[in-house]
């Protein structure tokens, strides 16, 4: 039995891990759930996996859970404390780290200072602080395991070689809602629009993030750190129909790559039984059914949420973390109707010129970082 710890249990990654312990009877076990305020979804969760610790991070939320399951053996914590509490838990092999923002940073470095494989999910984390965990799982022999579906494709391929082998990464990108588009055709794009994403279906900062293509932005700077590859080697490619995951090009032109049918499911599983395959019932790809599979340069003079990515990586130090912060700061704007589609850019790119920059960040200062950023985010 594998000792699952899941962060963000209650969001889309978090349910999908759910489905994937409820498809293994017998394999994966849940030792303690974490989530945000959900306490109906918790309150389930425990009454069906029966973990020994549940944490709300919202303290009144956590006081009802403890209320709801009074007559279970499950210790309920709260907040950040609670957080640690479950990603450190001893007797764990595995934690998921499915919380969406920068608030999975302290918990996964928790994680791994217990010795704890981490599926990741939360790119925030490697974003913002890749420079403090890849040094400390190295040293600490812990397993980083992707499970965003492009970085799990790139984890698959990089099984046909070597690291010294590796030509470039090329990260595909479904393109978002608003694909093709031209700027005065998004300026004045609403929330609803945005949130329709045509293939997958994730939560709101997410599907957000993958209109303004920022999420890829993301994506490259978490392959950079997971794959340990310089950033101007991972080339993105816009694929609409979201079938090849991503892949890898290798020193002698071979492309490898991984397929299959835009799902969550798989890349969670496949982290979780990794190096193992097993079988796992949802539907197949069927190449005659897909038909065409197209490929496009992205945009990235309209969807600035690629190259100001880059120009964040590219600068180091605490620019990735002042991208980020400023753009989860302009997206809760931008939800709210407090700023327009094409404000989001504005806003992060004010924000990297203007707060305060340092080389090498640890902990602490990301989180000063990030709450410079989000005051200048919030009064600009
Ligand atoms: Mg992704």
């Amino acid at each position: 039995m594998k000792k699952l710890v899941i962060l963000g249990s209650t969001g889309s990654i978090g349910t999908q891990t759910l489905d994937i312990v409820r498809g293994n009877p017998g394999r994966l076990e849940v030792m303690a759930i974490a989530a945000g305020s959900s306490v109906e979804m918790a309150e389930a969760q425990v009454r069906e996996f029966h973990p020994v610790l549940a944490v709300l991070y919202d303290e009144k939320a956590a006081a009802a859970l403890k209320e709801k399951v009074k007559d279970t053996p499950c210790r309920v914590l709260s907040g950040m404390d609670g957080l640690i509490e479950a990603a450190s838990m001893p007797a764990a092999d595995i934690v998921v780290g499915a919380m969406v923002g920068m608030i999975g940073i302290r918990p996964t470095i928790a994680a791994i200072e217990a010795g704890h494989d981490i599926a990741i999910a939360n790119k925030e984390t490697l974003v913002c602080a890749g420079h403090v965990i890849m040094p400390l799982a190295r040293e600490k022999g812990v397993r980083i395991l992707p499970v965003d579906s492009e970085h799990s494709a790139i984890f698959q391929s990089l099984r046909a070689g070597g690291h010294e082998e590796i030509e470039k990464i090329l990260l595909t990108a479904s393109g978002g809602p608003f694909r093709g588009k031209k700027i005065d055709e998004i300026r004045d794009m609403t929330a609803a629009a945005a949130l329709k994403h045509p293939n997958w279906d994730m939560g709101p900062k997410v599907t957000i993030d993958s209109s303004t293509l920022v999420n890829k932005g993301l994506e490259v700077i978490e392959a950079h750190w997971l794959f340990d590859t310089p950033v101007d080697r991972i080339e993105v490619y816009i694929h609409p129909q979201s079938i090849v995951h991503s892949a890898v090009q290798y020193r002698d032109g071979a492309v490898i790559a991984q397929l299959g049918v835009p799902d969550m499911h798989l890349p969670i599983q496949y982290a979780l039984f990794y190096p193992e395959r097993v079988y796992l019932e949802e539907k197949r790809l069927d190449l005659f059914d897909t038909g065409s599979l197209t490929f496009e340069r992205p945009d990235t003079g309209t969807f600035r949420g690629l190259s100001l990515a880059v120009r964040a990586a590219d600068r180091g130090g605490n620019m990735p973390v002042i991208f980020n912060a400023a753009n989860e700061a302009a997206v809760k704007r931008f939800l709210k109707g407090e700023i327009s589609f094409l404000g989001i850019y504005e806003l992060i790119e004010d924000a990297m010129d203007n707060v305060t920059f340092s080389e090498d960040p640890s902990v602490d200062e990301i989180f000063l970082t990030e709450k410079e950023t989000t005051e200048y985010a919030d009064a600009h």
